[in-house]
């Protein structure tokens, strides 16, 4: 999604774009395995005051909603000391607006893209639920959405009043949840569906997709990339922007940039619906389970899992598992679980959860549009207005100099 909306925003400026992608079709990473949730309402940064205790405690406790994939390389050392750094009050409180501003930001333009170009997307305006199982959790997460209440208002909503608002939660009490937080801002859609059916607009602008082509590394000269190598050729170009997800930082590597950044792996699954009525129409998050949903047509789409490691997937059966008992608690016979289209991903993820939308500091010509983490869809349209507006030189709506290369 975020390759396929940074060549859609440069074609329609007129540009000549090609994008490579090693994969044989678009929206085969992240963008096909997320929960389709658009919810800058919910785009606080995983680094965060509670967050060195939630962690340790995900990581070694019981309930391993976090896991490592292997053993800590230097890699994560210096992610996970970068991370915890942006984990005081200030820094996070700094790095939630960030979050947040590009965010709205995208949200704004997706609804206004897909309007302008009659888009398709599976989407839904209704708000999205954020639920918790105790109530020491649910008022930790009150205090967090006051960070938000100047742009994004959520109410907080005992378990009569969420019936209230989504039906399909009406036995979420019996399900151990105490309540939950609404924005009634955030949506969700299909960003499969969507980057697909803006890579079709693309092809009709001119774009050329060379797909099933592996970029090995970045060619310079001097200052300056000059080619992507693909296999025995390069593909060559004035500007470069890498906007690989999880690999984008073993790529730019290449090229001497250095980035930190993470792969964050999990999955998702869609299930067919057998009660329409008793199935939620809104999206939603459940927040001690970390299971997350959305619906599309006559499917429900959930999803989790976090597993830090260079190579995936790891683990799929257990978040399969993981998906289908909170789904079961949660919405009963409602869904059909024993019929699942299994999807993963990696979120590529940055220590302070601020994405990298910027020029490298090595290569004049060359552009990140990467680490959005677990909000990529949400940052998708925004984040490309904002690399195509950098790589015109023009300057962008939200100050860019936060996002840069780090
Ligand atoms: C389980 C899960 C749930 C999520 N839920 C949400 C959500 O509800 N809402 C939200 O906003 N975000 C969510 N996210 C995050 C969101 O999906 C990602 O941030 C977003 O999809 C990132 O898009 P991308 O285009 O950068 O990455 P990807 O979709 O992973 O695309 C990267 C592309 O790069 C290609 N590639 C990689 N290496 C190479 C190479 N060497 N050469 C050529 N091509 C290469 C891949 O084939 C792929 O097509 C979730 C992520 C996961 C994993």
């Amino acid at each position: 999604v975020i390759g396929v909306t940074s060549a859609w925003r440069l074609a329609l400026a007129g540009h000549e774009v090609v994008i490579v992608d090693e994969a044989e079709t678009v929206a085969s990473g992240a963008s096909s395995a997320n929960a389709g949730m658009i919810a800058p309402g919910h785009s606080f940064p995983w680094s965060a005051p509670g967050a060195p205790l939630m962690l340790a405690r995900s990581l070694f406790g019981r309930q391993r909603r976090l896991r490592l994939g292997g053993r800590p390389d230097a890699e994560l050392i210096r992610w996970g000391t970068r991370f915890l750094r942006e984990c005081g009050r200030r820094r996070s409180r700094r790095n939630a607006q960030l979050a947040l501003q590009l965010s709205m930001y995208s949200q704004d333009l997706l609804d206004q893209w897909t309007r302008e170009h009659g888009i398709e997307y599976d989407a839904r305006h209704a708000g999205a639920l954020y639920l918790h199982h105790s109530p020491r959790e649910l008022a930790a997460a009150e205090r967090r959405s006051r960070l938000y209440a100047n742009e994004r208002p959520q109410r907080v909503l005992g378990v009569d009043a969420l019936a209230g608002v989504e039906p399909a939660l009406s036995n979420a009490g019996r399900a151990g949840v105490v309540g939950a937080i609404f924005d009634p801002a955030d949506a969700s859609g299909s960003a499969a569906a969507f980057t697909n059916e803006l890579g079709r607009r693309c092809r009709d602008l001119g774009i050329e997709f060379l797909l099933g082509r592996r970029v090995e590394a970045l060619r310079r000269s001097g200052n300056r990339v000059t080619g992507a190598v693909c296999g025995g050729d390069a593909v060559e170009a004035d500007n470069f922007i890498v906007a690989l997800g999880a690999a984008s930082g073993r790529i730019a590597k290449t090229a001497g940039e250095r980035l930190t950044l993470y792969p964050v792996h999990g999955c998702s699954a869609s299930f067919p619906v057998r009660d329409s009525a008793a199935t939620p129409e809104l999206p939603g998050c459940d927040e001690t389970d970390l299971v997350a949903w959305s619906r599309e047509r006559d499917h429900l789409r959930m999803s989790t899992g976090a597993v830090f490691a260079h190579s995936g997937p790891d683990g799929e059966q257990s978040h399969l598992e993981s998906i289908r008992r909170a789904g079961r608690h949660l919405f009963g016979d409602a869904v059909d679980f024993d019929r699942p289209v299994v999807r993963s991903g990696a979120r590529s993820v940055t220590p302070d959860g601020v994405p990298v939308i910027g020029r490298g500091r090595r290569n004049a010509n060359l552009f990140f549009n990467t680490g959005h983490g677990h909000v990529g869809w949400t940052m998708a349209c925004g984040a490309a207005q904002i690399v195509g507006d950098l790589v015109e030189g023009v300057p962008p709506r939200l100050d860019a100099q936060p996002l840069r290369a780090r």
